[in-house]
Order: structure tokens, then sequence, then C-alpha cells
């Protein structure tokens, strides 16, 4: 859209409406202040279409590497990559964010911080990482989430924390985005989410 998102909005946008994946990777990219190759690919995409610009994502990234890299390594080994993404670069395909569809069957290694947490959390670490992102600590909202896990309906799980999260914005069980619909997208979590706020 035209939306101009700059930099320094994203911590900001990322604490009231990115899904779990994109939260998972912001928290990371903050705390260790690196994130492994197809990690950067998965985020930089949905950063991408949430509007941040080629500009403002260069900014992002070498603030989120910080003093981690020197501005040699980063101009090196991350700026090419970071314009590629947005097709500036190489081929100059316009990549497109990833779906739930596609993030979900990722195989992952260890150490990596890409894909869904629904999918590729264990439900011990998954259950903890719900309470720190997004406070849900209700043992029948955690059980409901975990039960779609089990089932392997990982985007019903996304859309139940939507609902949960969205609560005080009059949305209630079932509701999902919209007129029932599930998660399917994580840009379009973020578009829905952005939406109910303006
Ligand atoms: Fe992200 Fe989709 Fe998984 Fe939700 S279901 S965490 S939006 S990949």
């Amino acid at each position: 859209g035209d939306r101009k998102v700059t930099a320094d909005m994203v911590d900001m946008l990322a604490k009231l409406h990115f899904p779990m994946c994109m939260r998972n990777l912001h928290n990371n990219l903050q705390t260790n202040h690196h994130l492994k190759h197809h990690g950067r690919l998965q985020y930089s995409l949905f950063l991408k279409g949430i509007g941040l610009s080629v500009d403002e994502a260069l900014v992002f990234w070498r603030k989120g590497f910080g003093a981690s890299i020197s501005d040699d390594k980063f101009n090196k080994e991350y700026r090419y990559n970071i314009r590629h993404n947005y097709g500036l670069e190489g081929s100059r395909k316009a990549y497109q964010p990833r779906s739930c569809q596609a993030i979900i069957t990722q195989q992952l290694s260890a150490q990596d911080n890409h894909g869904c947490p629904f999918k590729h959390f264990s439900l011990d670490n998954l259950v903890p990482a719900l309470r720190a992102t997004y406070n849900i600590t209700d043992h029948n909202d955690l059980n409901e989430i975990t039960s779609a896990v089990k089932a392997q309906h990982f985007h019903v799980a996304c859309t139940r924390v939507f609902e949960i999260t969205h609560a005080n914005k009059g949305v209630r069980k079932g509701d999902g985005l919209g007129n029932g619909e599930s998660v399917n997208h994580p840009n379009k979590y973020f578009q829905r989410s952005l939406e109910m706020t303006e």
C-alpha cells in the first residue's frame, strides 16, 4: 500500500500487530543481533510487505546487527541481500512475502529461528513463548491453542491467538481475522490487526 513504515516504527508495530513467527524473528534479532539466512529472508520479505522501503530496511537491519558487525562487513555481506529481496540486485525478481503454507512446510535445522512457532516449537517451548510474547496465561486459552497444534492445525492455533489478543477490540472466538477467516498469511494477520487500531 501507500503506508510508510520507518525503521524506528518496526519495534512498536511488532509488539502490537505481528504474528508469532515474525515476533519470534524480531525478538531474536533484537536479542542476538543476528539471524541466520532463512530467518533474514523470511523476516525481510514480511517487512517489505508491511511497507518498509529498501532504504528504511537498510537502516533497520544495520541497527539490528548493531555493534556485532562492522559497517564494512554489513556493506559487503548484507546490503546486497537486502536489496536483492527488494528486487534491486541480481535477477531483479519481485520476491513476495511468504505465506503460512510456505513457512509451515519449511525444513529447519538446529539454531534456525524462521518457520512457524506453532509447527516448529516443541509444546514445552511454545507455551512459555505464548505467555512471554502475548501474555496469554488463561488455562483454557492455552489448552485450545495446544490442542490445535497437536491436531496439526497450526493456522487454527495462530488464528486463536489473534482472537485472544484482539478480544479488547471486540474480536470473539470464531471471528478469526473477520467473518471467521483463519490466518493464512502473516502479512494479512498484520494488516487486519493494524486496521483494528485505525
Ligand atoms: Fe506465522 Fe502463519 Fe505460523 Fe501464524 S500460522 S505464526 S502467521 S506462519
